[in-house]
C-alpha cells in the first residue's frame, strides 16, 4: 500500500477530510487536479487586486468552522448585515436591527418593509432562529417558493428584497431550492456578519492545507478508481497508487466521472470585478435592484458590492474594486460588458468610462441545487472501500463541504477499523 487513505480533490470537502483522517494518525495522500487547492474557492491576484473566482463570501456564524479553522487568522473584513436597495431613483438602506441600530428608522420607514410582509417574514423564519438544536431532517420539506407563499410572505419585502438577494445567494433565481436548506443560510446570515479573508477566500482553503502533514499533490488528476480484494486503485498519468480506502470529494460536476454516482445538478454565475479609479459610492452592504415592475432588477445584475469599501485588503492604496453578479438561469446572465457597465452606471450613478474590467468569472458549477426535500444522506459508500463527500452529499455551502468532509472521515475510520 502506497498509503491508508486516497482522498480527491483538494477542495474544502476533502482537504477537511484529510486533516480529520491525519488527526487519527492515517497516512494520507490527497490528489488534486488542478494548480492550487481550494476547489471552488480561489483567489487570484490581478494586477494588485485580489480577485475571488466569482464573488463569495464567508460566514463565520457557520457551526463547521469551529471545526478546526483558525478563523482569527483569516483576518475577516465585514459585510454589513443588511441590503442597499435600488429602487428607480431610490436608494434604501435594510438592515439588521441589532447589529446596525443606526439603520432602524430608515429600514421601518422603507415602503419595501410593509408591516405586513415584517410579520411574514417572523413567521417564515422566526422558529428556525428560535431553535436552539439543529432539527431533524425528515422528509417534510418544500420549495423556498412555496414555503414562502404558505407564510403569507408574498409583498414588496420578499419581492423586492429577499427574492433577489437569496437567488444571488444560491445562483438560483427560481425559489426551487429546499426551504429547510435555504432557512438554515437566512439564520447564519441573521447570526454572523459575513466577510473576506484579508488575503482573499483562498486562505480559508490554503490554511486547512497547511495543517496537511503531506502537502496536496497538485496537478495530481485521479481518471481512475478501482476496488480490489484488499484495497482500491487510483489511477493517475503517473501511475497507480494503492490504498487501504478512497474519499472522492470531487464537486458536483467531476463525482460522476469517477464513481456511479447520478451527477448533482448544479446551478451558476458570473462575476464582473472592476477597477475603478474614484471610490463609487458604496459602503460595506452589498447593493441589489429592484427597479423592475413587479420586483427584481432591472438590468442584468443581481447583486454588487464596492468590495474595497469592504475588504481594503483586496484593492491596491488609492484604488477600487467593485464586483458585479449575473445569472446564469436568467436570459441576460451572460450580458456583455456594454451591458454591464450600462446597469453599473444606472446603479452607482457615475459614468463607468474609466472602470478596467479586471476579470469576468463564467463559473458554470457554484452550487448543487438542492431540492426538497433536504434530508441526511450519511456517509455515500458506493463500494466497500469508495466514498464520495462533497457540498452535494451535504448541504451547498462552505458549512456543507466541511461536515461533509469531517462526515466521510468518520466513515472511513470506522470501516477502516
Ligand atoms: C462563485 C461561487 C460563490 C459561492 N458563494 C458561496 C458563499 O457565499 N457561501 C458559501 O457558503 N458557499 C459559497 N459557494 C459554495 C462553496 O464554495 C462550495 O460549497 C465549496 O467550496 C465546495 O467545496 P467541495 O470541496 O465540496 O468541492 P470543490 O470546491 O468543487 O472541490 C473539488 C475539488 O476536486 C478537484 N477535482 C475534480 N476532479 C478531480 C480529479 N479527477 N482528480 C483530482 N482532483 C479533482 C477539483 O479541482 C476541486 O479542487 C460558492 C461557490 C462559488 C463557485
Amino acid at each position: 500500500m502506497d498509503t491508508d487513505v486516497i482522498v480527491i480533490g483538494a477542495g474544502l470537502a476533502g482537504l477537511q477530510c484529510a486533516r480529520h483522517l491525519e488527526r487519527e494518525g492515517r497516512r494520507v495522500i490527497v490528489l488534486e487536479a488542478s494548480d492550487a487547492v481550494g476547489g471552488r474557492i480561489r483567489t487570484d491576484t490581478v494586477e494588485g487586486f485580489q480577485v475571488d473566482r466569482g464573488f463569495q463570501v464567508l460566514n463565520p456564524a457557520y457551526p463547521a468552522l469551529k471545526d478546526g479553522i483558525d478563523v482569527d487568522a483569516l483576518d475577516l473584513q465585514s459585510f454589513g448585515v443588511g441590503v442597499v436597495v435600488r429602487d428607480g431613483d431610490t436608494t434604501d438602506t435594510l438592515a439588521h436591527p441589532l447589529r446596525h441600530p443606526e439603520h432602524l428608522l430608515s429600514t421601518l420607514r422603507s415602503r419595501h418593509t410593509p408591516p405586513a410582509d415584517l410579520i411574514a417574514l417572523a413567521r417564515w423564519i422566526g422558529p428556525t432562529l428560535l431553535r436552539t438544536k439543529r432539527p431533524a431532517r425528515t422528509a417534510t420539506d418544500e420549495t423556498l417558493r412555496t414555503s414562502l407563499d404558505a407564510a403569507g410572505f408574498t409583498g414588496r419585502l420578499r419581492r423586492d428584497v429577499l427574492d433577489t438577494f437569496l437567488a444571488g445567494v444560491l445562483s438560483d433565481s427560481t425559489g426551487g431550492n429546499s426551504a429547510r436548506y435555504v432557512r438554515q443560510l437566512v439564520r447564519y446570515f441573521a447570526l454572523g456578519a459575513p466577510g473576506l479573508p484579508s488575503a482573499g477566500m483562498r486562505a480559508l482553503p490554503e490554511q486547512l492545507a497547511g495543517t496537511l502533514s503531506e502537502p496536496v499533490r497538485l496537478g495530481a488528476a485521479a481518471r481512475q478508481v478501482r476496488e480490489t480484494p484488499d484495497g482500491v486503485e487510483v489511477a493517475t498519468d503517473d501511475g497507480v497508487l494503492r490504498a487501504r480506502a478512497v474519499v472522492v470529494a470531487v464537486g458536483p460536476q467531476d463525482v460522476a466521472g469517477l464513481v456511479d454516482v447520478a451527477v448533482p445538478a448544479t446551478h451558476a454565475l458570473t462575476t464582473w470585478w472592476f477597477r475603478a479609479p474614484s471610490r463609487p459610492a458604496g459602503g460595506r452592504f452589498l447593493t441589489i435592484d429592484a427597479s423592475r415592475a413587479g420586483g427584481g432588477p432591472a438590468g442584468p445584475i443581481w447583486n454588487t458590492a464596492v468590495i474595497s469599501d469592504v475588504a481594503p485588503t483586496y484593492a491596491p492604496a488609492g484604488e477600487h474594486l467593485v464586483q458585479a453578479t449575473t445569472l446564469l438561469d436568467r436570459p441576460d446572465g451572460l450580458a456583455n460588458e456594454s451591458e454591464i457597465r450600462r446597469d453599473l452606471e444606472r446603479l452607482y450613478r457615475t459614468s463607468t468610462r474609466d472602470w478596467d474590467v479586471l476579470a469576468h468569472h463564467v463559473v458554470p458549477h457554484t452550487l448543487p441545487s438542492q431540492p426538497p426535500p433536504l434530508t441526511d444522506r450519511g456517509p455515500a459508500w458506493v463500494g466497500e472501500r469508495t466514498t464520495v463527500a462533497g457540498d452535494h452529499r451535504e448541504s451547498g455551502s462552505i458549512q456543507g463541504a466541511l461536515v461533509s468532509g469531517a462526515r466521510a472521515a468518520g466513515a472511513v475510520l470506522s470501516r477502516l477499523g
